[in-house]
């Protein structure tokens, strides 16, 4: 069950409760991981009504009707929404926000198989010889200095041996750059087999297809657990907690990332906001939501930090200009020769440039457009 409380609490770029806050350094586009920010909707997590036919559902009865985090079947409408970004469906969802404890919501959640139709085919980045990829894969690699620096510190505080597992971990870029700067023994878990045979035969990251209450790893084995964009896209964002917790050491550490519902952005864009992403994010959450969900899954929420690089200025230039993103253009499958898409690249990463600025600010004012915690077990 996903809670609700919203006490505000959050912070400048970092903040620790109990801790001096300190800045932090950073590093860009959305995208979990590498490339593809996130997960694939996960079958074996799905509600009980996931495979009834939503025409014949009972509103009163139906899981998918009533809030995941309290239950409630009283919601407001705050917009409707279609694929704005793939362009996978011309379906009309609504984002709802509870009325009891102001969760926000896609409604009505698509069955799994639906949800599978609105996840394009290579939903990750694999760089290939052009220039244009080439410098695509530098940017990345630029870009992902705050996830990695992130849980670089998360390792050293915990001082626990192990595995770093990252879930939903698309072409493994973040896992063979961690490798690379900290020797750290890395494992990628994704559920796509086609993201899991890029990360292993082209990044060298040993990774798995699964979901990760299945992941083939025993209790304790993991000294960090990461989810990047992993659990706005989940049914039950509370199992996938309750997994990691299992496979944590007893002082290991969970690293997540998710849009924050409660940024600048998206009050002053709306649905325009890419960090909504209908119809793949079925919950949108607010940095006290998922501090509530954690708390609610026996962990202790350690630090938050409101800036990434990687993805909030590009999160803004995605919302201003959808059809200039490189991966919206590559999975949409827009017909471009190199030329026109270095020069649409580059106009873009302008874009990113110019947004910096305002996404600093929001993250120092504790309204950051994305939120990245450190969490460990409750003793
Ligand atoms: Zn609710």
């Amino acid at each position: 069950m996903l809670p609700i409380a919203h006490s505000g609490r959050s912070s400048n770029l970092e903040f620790e409760p109990g801790r001096k806050n300190e800045p932090s350094a950073s590093g860009i586009p959305p995208v979990a991981n590498d490339s593809a920010p996130d997960v694939p909707p996960d079958p074996p997590a799905i509600s009980d009504s996931a495979n009834s036919d939503p025409a014949n559902s009972d509103p009163a009865t139906d899981t998918r009707e009533a809030c995941p985090a309290c239950g409630t079947h009283q919601k407001r409408i705050l917009f409707s929404a279609t694929d704005r970004l793939y362009g996978t469906t011309d379906r009309v969802f609504q984002v709802v926000e509870c009325l009891k404890c102001r969760l926000i919501r896609l409604h009505p959640q698509p069955t799994p198989l639906e949800l599978n139709q609105y996840y394009p085919q290579e939903y990750w980045f694999v760089a290939d010889t052009s220039t244009a990829d080439r410098l695509e894969q530098v940017y990345r690699r630029f870009v992902l200095r705050d996830h990695l620096q992130f849980v670089e510190r998360a390792l050293r505080d915990s001082e626990e041996k192990g595995i770093v597992l990252d879930v939903g971990c698309g072409g493994g870029l973040f896992l063979q750059m961690l490798a690379e700067r900290c020797g750290a023994k890395v494992v990628g878990l994704d559920f796509s087999l086609d993201a899991a045979h890029v990360a292993w035969s082209r990044a060298g990251v040993p990774a798995v297809c699964a979901t990760l209450s299945r992941a083939p790893l025993a209790p304790e084995s993991c000294a960090v657990v990461t989810m990047f964009h992993v659990l706005e896209h989940l049914y039950d964002p509370a199992s996938y907690l309750d997994a990691a917790r299992q496979l944590l050491r007893p002082d290991g550490r969970l690293i997540v990332q998710v849009p924050n519902a409660a940024c600048w952005q998206f009050l002053l864009l709306g649905e325009r906001w890419n960090g909504i992403d209908v119809p793949r994010h079925l919950t949108d959450f607010r940095l006290s939501d998922l501090d509530q969900l954690l708390d609610n899954c026996g962990f202790e929420v350690l630090r938050h930090k409101h800036f990434s690089m990687r993805d909030n200025p590009a999160g803004l230039a995605t919302s201003l200009a959808p059809k200039l993103d490189p991966m919206a253009r590559r999975l949409r499958h827009v017909p471009e020769t190199p030329g026109m898409r270095l020069w649409k690249d580059l106009v873009y990463a302008g874009l990113v440039a110019a947004s910096i600025p305002f996404t600093l600010l929001e993250a120092a004012c504790r309204a950051g457009s994305t939120i990245m915690v450190e969490a460990r077990k409750k003793t």
